[in-house]
């Protein structure tokens, strides 16, 4: 057989992998769509959540206070490739857009109930606003709802930071330039979900449908309008073992860094409903990672060059629960990994994850080559 044919065949055999992984994706989801919610119009001014919780900002130790908003969802999710294989959001989305004056609402309804409890507080505040999907997608966020929240938090002193999520094709010049002329004194960071460095992984394992050159072209414009960048990397895709998903991680943190990227944020797989992953999970095909290889992962990364300059971040949906990363569900074992954890991400120091306090027996079973244990 001929080099073109070869070739041909290896990506139509691609191809096949990926089709199927789209259409079990979407079966799985029109299922879960008929059990799904549907939104009553005052449910539809109010924010899915709000909170303000401790939190590490760039240069000092103080709070966050997050929204997270109700749109239609996130259009890649809703497209015929069905979204990415770990994400159950589409369950929360109202799956139809929700006008602009209720989007409006949901943020003020949080922003009013919180706002003197911020001016009070003694700490500086990051500001997170999310909304499942892409905060620059016009479909979900009209350019009159941005602004509107652009112009009210900039205005706010105590806010030192603000982070918003996008995937790159909404991360346009415009929209860069929009967000300059409301934040020249505030560091404003746009959260991506890259999920891996590795083509073949994200876009086969995850159907993320993104490329590494269109992040780093997305990269590349932020940095030119002095915008920071935040990237999500998911720790154990589907697939993928202990071992291979320390690999990755910690392989794509330091190509990340070496890109100059400001902070990273681990997130390790938690398994949403209505989702490929937890299809796999029910039929014990697929386990959360452990907290164990976590801590490895980010110190074998840090052995190979530090982690200066740059910020790891990581607060893990449903950390010591089943659907979450645990080691053995023992409330002492995890608290403690819990506890390790936190303590790193507050003060980026190495030695919060060698802390020995509690050593669990659990470790003997954890075998870091074992799809499922
Ligand atoms: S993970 Fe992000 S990009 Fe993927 S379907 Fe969910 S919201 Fe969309
Ligand atoms: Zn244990």
């Amino acid at each position: 057989m001929g080099e073109l044919q070869k070739s041909m065949n290896q990506r139509n055999n691609l191809l096949e992998e990926r089709n199927s992984l789209i259409e079990k994706i979407n079966s799985i989801k029109q299922d879960a769509y008929r059990r799904k919610n549907i939104y009553r119009k005052e449910q539809l001014s109010r924010p899915i959540s709000y909170w303000i919780k401790n939190d590490r900002l760039l240069n000092e130790i103080g709070k966050t206070f997050t929204i997270i908003l109700r749109t239609r969802g996130c259009s890649w999710a809703l497209s015929k490739y069905g979204g990415c294989s770990m994400c159950g959001y589409y369950l929360d989305a109202n799956n139809a857009d929700v006008p602009v004056a209720d989007l409006i609402e949901q943020f003020n309804y949080a922003f009013d109930d919180k706002i003197n409890e911020i001016k009070k507080d003694t700490d500086n505040f990051v500001f997170k606003l999310f909304n499942s999907g892409s905060f620059l997608d016009e479909k979900e966020i009209p350019k009159k709802v941005r602004t509107y929240i652009y112009e009210k938090i900039s205005k706010l002193d105590k806010i030192k930071e603000v982070v918003i999520e996008s995937r790159v094709e909404y991360i346009t010049k415009e929209n860069l330039e929009e967000i300059s002329e409301y934040f020249e004194k505030k560091h404003f960071e746009i959260a991506i979900g890259l999920e891996t460095v590795d083509d073949y992984i994200r876009n086969n394992y995850i159907n993320k449908g993104l490329l590494f050159k269109d992040f780093r072209d997305a990269l590349k414009r932020c940095k030119d309008m002095g915008i920071g960048v935040k990237v999500y990397l998911l720790f154990k895709p589907l697939f993928l073992n202990e071992q291979a998903a320390i690999d990755d991680c910690s392989n794509s943190i330091q190509i990340l860094k070496s890109l100059g990227v400001n902070s990273i944020s681990i997130n390790p797989m938690n398994i949403q409903k209505g989702t490929l992953t937890e299809y796999l999970w029910f039929q014990k095909r697929y386990r959360p990672p452990w907290f164990y290889s976590l801590f490895k992962c980010i110190k074998k990364t840090f052995d190979k060059g530090g982690l200066n300059n740059i910020r790891i971040l990581s607060d893990p949906s449903g950390a010591g629960t089943k659907r979450g990363i645990h080691n053995c569900l023992k409330k002492k074992c995890e608290n403690s990994a819990k506890t390790k954890l936190k303590n790193f991400v507050l003060t980026q120091d190495i030695t919060e994850l060698e802390q020995q306090e509690y050593e669990c027996d659990c470790k003997k079973n954890y075998s870091l080559t074992k799809d499922f244990h």
